[in-house]
């Protein structure tokens, strides 16, 4: 299984800032090809980073794949604001992320649209990242295992066996942009549940899917993370945002 390093910019970074940032991150990244690295960059800067990287694997091996940080189930329709899965098509776009602890709680998205959007993204070849994670009250009452399972089972019902087309970050909401990390073991513990949840609900097909830890992932703490058993790469956020601290979170992977 190929691990995947995977950058959650957020609502940062213009077109201009992210060629800029192409610029000095691709050829860092050039050689290396045994890991599969990630970019979600706002949606008004797909089109350009999308461009940029087709004209970069043109002179050589890239491991690099654009991803979108979130997609509305229909393929088009009256939903104003919203992007859908084939205008992201159109740009080669290979990941999606969904379920991510901002949408779920800003933007009060329960698990019934993630869901909707996780078919969709399958139907349409785009390849959800489904996000989970406990907050720090759910975590203090010892329901994270619960917590969980629960999200998972409501995010996959239906599309347990697309489980190869499908990959899964663990990410504590307690640990997202606040600097705390959970340690390897906090860590490894839900990742271990992951794994034989998606096992059991996949019937044993899940051998394709990566469990990606996020939570102030950084190149000093990236190293004893991916050490664990379960852990098959990182969703990064803050830290992406700086191209050399993300190379050093690759190669210390
Ligand atoms: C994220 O937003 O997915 C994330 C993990 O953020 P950070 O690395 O900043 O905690």
């Amino acid at each position: 299984m190929k691990y995947l390093i995977a950058a959650n910019w957020k609502m940062h970074k213009t077109c201009a800032e992210t060629l800029d940032y192409l610029d000095k991150f691709l050829p860092s990244v050039k050689d290396i090809l045994n890991v599969e690295i990630m970019i979600a960059p706002p949606f008004t800067a797909l089109s350009s980073a999308s461009i940029r990287l087709d004209a970069a694997k043109k002179e050589g091996e890239f491991n690099v794949k654009l991803g979108a940080q979130n997609m509305y189930f229909e393929e088009k329709g009256a939903f104003t604001g919203e992007i859908s899965p084939i205008m992201l098509n159109e740009l080669n776009i290979d990941y999606v992320i969904l379920g991510h602890s901002e949408r779920r709680h800003i933007f009060k998205e329960k698990d019934e649209l993630i869901n909707k959007k996780m078919y969709s993204a399958i139907e349409h070849g785009i390849r959800p990242i489904l996000c989970v994670g406990e907050t720090i009250e759910e975590r203090e009452q010892g329901i994270t295992l619960n917590v969980i399972e629960n999200q998972i089972r409501k995010g996959l019902a239906g599309i347990e066996k697309d489980m190869p087309y499908i990959d899964i970050a663990y990410e504590p909401v307690w640990a997202i942009g606040t600097g705390k990390t959970a340690t390897p073991e906090q860590a490894e513990e839900v990742h271990r549940f992951i794994r034989s949840l998606i096992n059991e609900m996949s019937k044993g097909n899940d051998d394709k899917t990566r469990i990606l830890y996020g939570g102030s992932v950084k190149p000093e703490n990236a190293t004893d993370l991916i050490k664990q058993e379960n852990i098959n790469g990182f969703l990064v956020g803050s830290a992406s945002l700086d191209p050399e601290k993300f190379y050093k979170i690759i190669i210390n992977s």
